[in-house]
């Protein structure tokens, strides 16, 4: 069990959502209030408003809200940077004040309820509580398949991220202190989380419908977060041209020992056998090359990215020689 009341962050990033944010910041009152008056969470707990450079009157309203209410905070970036972008921005904020954040969009499509469940699992020891979507019934048919299979394709490229799972999540404060030392630009944060590690386990909720507004994430918006998790995680888009190099030198030999039974046979044209031959192999050895030079840009992209090598969740030496 952990100490009794924690102080609980609530991080939710918004951009031009001026239609949502009363009603929103309504529901999250009373949420917050009845998780205070049960002393599920500490008095100090806020909810915190991220401003993704919005450009309608999402920050005035803000601003106002928390003028109002002591419950309601709020920062703003100087300019819009993208979700992920802010998320991070606000989780890094929050972590300074908080001894639990959870992350969670404007727009309540996220069932607020399935919070209850989570700070349990907070008390009952997890540092990460995701979020899963049971069902997409509510999704447009299109959003749900190229989303599920998203998910299913991460799979496959060896991405270790959890099924239906977004930015609905619970997060323990030394969690957030070690997703900082993640410097990589390119954000993916479900990507990252599995990562951090520590004891994590799953909540899941039913998605709803947006009540107002429009959502953020158009298709083009859509397929670069997908494109940009892809290539933030795998190499293995880099192996595939090695892989694929092999194939093509294999079919030069089937080719090679085709065209010679051709040549022998007398089928050919002067000169075909000897141009079919050189065009497959050479097309294979190139790729192959490709892949390996690939290689050496994979692990160099890991470099770069200077991720922590490991955490460290508990040192017994802490409490046995205390220095
Ligand atoms: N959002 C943001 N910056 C952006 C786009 C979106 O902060 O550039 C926020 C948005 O305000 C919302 C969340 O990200 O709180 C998710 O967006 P949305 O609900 O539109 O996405 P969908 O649910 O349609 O995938
Ligand atoms: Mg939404």
């Amino acid at each position: 069990m952990k100490s009794s009341s924690p102080i609980l962050y609530l991080v939710i990033p918004c951009y031009n959502e001026e239609e949502v944010l009363e009603e929103t910041t309504k529901q999250l009152k009373e949420k917050m209030q009845k998780f205070i008056k049960d002393k599920v969470v500490s008095p100090d707990s806020r909810v915190m408003y991220v401003n993704d450079g919005s450009k309608d009157s999402t920050w005035e309203l803000i601003k106002k809200i928390s003028q109002k209410e002591k419950l309601f905070t709020g920062i703003t970036l100087s300019r819009n940077r993208g979700h992920q972008n802010a998320l991070l921005g606000g989780l890094m904020t929050a972590k300074e004040y908080a001894d639990v954040v959870i992350s969670m969009d404007a727009d309540l499509q996220d069932d607020i309820h399935a919070m209850d469940e989570m700070l349990k699992k907070f008390h009952d020891g997890c540092d990460v509580v995701y979020g899963v979507r049971s069902t997409r019934k509510k999704d447009t048919w299109f959003k749900r398949v190229t989303a599920e299979s998203f998910y299913k394709f991460m799979k496959v490229l060896g991405v270790d991220v959890i099924y239906n799972h977004a930015d609905y999540r619970l997060t323990s404060k030394r969690v957030l202190e070690e997703l900082s030392n993640f410097k990589e630009v390119n954000l993916f944060l479900r990507g990252m989380f599995p990562l951090v590690g520590f004891q994590s386990d799953i909540v899941y909720y039913e998605r709803n419908e947006r009540f107002a507004g429009e959502s953020k994430y158009p298709l083009k918006k859509m397929l670069n977060f997908a494109w940009d998790g892809i290539t933030s995680f795998s190499v293995k888009p880099l192996r595939c041209i090695c892989s694929i190099g092999f194939i093509i030198l294999f079919i030069s030999v089937c080719i090679m020992f085709y065209s010679l039974i051709r040549k022998f046979t007398g089928n050919t044209v002067d000169g075909w056998t000897f141009l079919v031959i050189s065009i497959w192999f050479i097309g294979g050895l190139q790729m192959i090359s490709l892949g390996i030079i690939g290689e050496y840009i994979g692990k160099m992209y890991g470099e770069t990215k200077e991720r922590p090598r490991f955490i460290i969740s508990e040192n017994l030496l802490d409490t046995q020689y205390k220095k």
